[in-house]
């Protein structure tokens, strides 16, 4: 299982949208393995979706454990935001764009739909960081950044040093 080359901001796969995955393929199966790691050997990383690796598909694992308790791992195909509520700012940063981090209005609860790993229809409610998460991710898979989001490039953009988050 290798460790996935992470594609960085702005690369044309970052802003297009991705294919729907039909068939969970001995690939699909591996590039999940791969982006698992990926993500757990990436430090603070919480999520990671597959255009960030190179790879123009709706797939997205997410574990936000390390920031709070949900709901463990979470590997989800062709993820769609079905609603969310509960608008809040939170300080977000992106793998794919490590030297900086935004104010970005998200919904704090959400209900998910997508398929599983194993192909089999999926959903989740949830609150907190996981939500967020999952939204970044999916806008990812839709061809979205974070900087799309904040209210102002010049007052609600920062920059840092280091990396980390989804
Ligand atoms: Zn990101």
């Amino acid at each position: 299982m290798p460790m996935l080359a992470i594609t960085h901001y702005p690369d044309a796969i970052l802003r297009r949208k991705s294919a729907p995955i039909h068939h969970i393929s001995p690939a699909i199966n591996a590039l999940v393995d791969d982006m698992i790691k990926t993500m757990y050997a990436s430090p603070k990383t919480i999520g990671l979706a597959a255009p960030q690796v190179g790879h123009s598909v709706q797939l997205i694992v997410i574990d936000v454990s390390a920031r709070e308790k949900k709901h463990g791992l979470l590997v989800l195909i062709n993820p769609a935001l079905v609603w969310g509520k509960d608008e809040k700012i939170l300080r977000e940063g992106c793998l794919s764009l490590p030297d900086y981090t935004g104010n970005v209005t998200r919904y704090n609860h959400v209900l998910v739909r997508g398929l599983d790993r194993g192909g089999a229809p999926f959903q989740i409610e949830t609150e907190g960081i996981e939500a967020i998460c999952l939204q970044h991710e999916i806008d990812h898979i839709n061809g979205m950044m974070f900087i799309d989001r904040v209210s102002s490039l010049t007052t609600d953009v920062f920059r840092r040093k280091r990396y980390g988050k989804v």
